[in-house]
C-alpha cells in the first residue's frame, strides 16, 4: 500500500505551501487537485461550454480528454502553459463551479488516485480524506482565520504578477468557501478521522513539523 497523506481544508488555507513542505521531506510527491478542477474549468471555457449541470455530459468528456502535463511548476494544456491563468480570481471561481458537477468529480477520480505512486504521496484538496483517499493513514484538516487567507491569497497574486483586491478577494474567498462546503457532492468538511491544525498564528516551517510529527506517531 502506497502511503498517502492527506491534507484538506478551505480555500487559502496554506494547503499547497504546507503539502509541499511535507513531500520534500519525506521524499513524496504532492497532488494539487485543486489545480485539476481549475485545470477542468479552464478547459471547458475554452471549449465554449456553460459550467452548469444541465451541460454535465460535455463537461465530463472534456475532463476526459484532457491533456494535461505538469512540467515543475509549469501546468500544459494541449501544450499550452495555463499555470498563471488558472490562479485568478475567474480560474478559482470556475474551479468551484464545475467542481460542483458529480460527473466531472467521478470523471477525475481515478486520475488523482494513479498519483499514489511509492514512495508515497501527499495529496491536497477538499475531499482527499473523505473520498479520494478514505484509507489515508494520515488526514489533515487545515484551517486558517478567513483574515489571514485573504492576506495569503493576496500576497500570493501579487507575487505571481496578477491583481488583486482585498475587498474582492474576501467576497470571492466566502463564496468560494460558501460553495464548496455546501454543495451536494463532496462538501469540504473534515473527515471522521482527520487531525484538525489551525495555522493562522503559526508558519509554514512549524505546520510541516507538526505532520511530520503525527505521521512518526
Ligand atoms: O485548492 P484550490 O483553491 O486550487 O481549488 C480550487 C477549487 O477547486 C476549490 O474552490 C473547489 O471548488 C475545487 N476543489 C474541489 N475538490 C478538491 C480540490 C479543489 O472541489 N479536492
Amino acid at each position: 500500500q502506497v502511503p498517502v497523506i492527506c491534507i484538506d481544508g478551505p480555500s487559502a488555507s496554506g494547503k499547497g505551501s504546507l503539502a509541499a513542505a511535507v513531500a520534500a521531506q519525506l521524499g513524496y510527491a504532492v497532488l494539487d487537485s485543486g489545480a485539476l478542477y481549475r485545470i477542468a474549468g479552464y478547459a471547458a471555457c475554452a471549449r465554449g461550454i456553460p459550467l452548469h449541470a444541465d451541460h454535465a455530459p460535455e463537461l465530463a468528456q472534456v475532463v476526459q480528454e484532457m491533456d494535461v502535463a505538469f512540467v515543475g511548476e509549469t501546468i500544459l494544456l494541449g501544450g499550452e502553459d495555463i499555470s498563471l491563468k488558472i490562479r485568478s480570481d475567474t480560474g478559482s471561481r470556475n474551479a468551484s463551479l464545475i467542481s460542483a458537477i458529480p460527473a466531472v468529480r467521478d470523471a477525475l477520480l481515478q486520475f488523482q488516485r494513479d498519483r499514489a505512486r511509492l514512495p508515497g504521496l501527499v495529496a491536497d484538496g477538499r475531499d482527499m480524506g473523505t473520498v479520494v483517499f478514505p484509507q489515508a493513514p494520515l488526514k489533515v484538516f487545515l484551517t486558517a482565520s478567513a483574515e489571514k487567507r485573504a492576506e495569503r491569497r493576496y500576497k500570493q497574486l501579487i507575487s505571481q504578477g496578477l491583481s488583486a483586491n482585498m475587498t474582492t478577494l474576501r467576497e470571492e474567498l466566502h463564496a468560494r468557501d460558501l460553495r464548496d462546503s455546501t454543495r451536494a457532492v463532496a462538501p469540504l468538511q473534515p473527515a471522521v478521522d482527520a487531525l484538525s491544525l489551525d495555522n493562522s498564528d503559526i508558519g509554514i516551517e512549524a505546520a510541516a513539523r507538526q505532520v511530520l510529527s503525527w505521521w512518526e506517531e
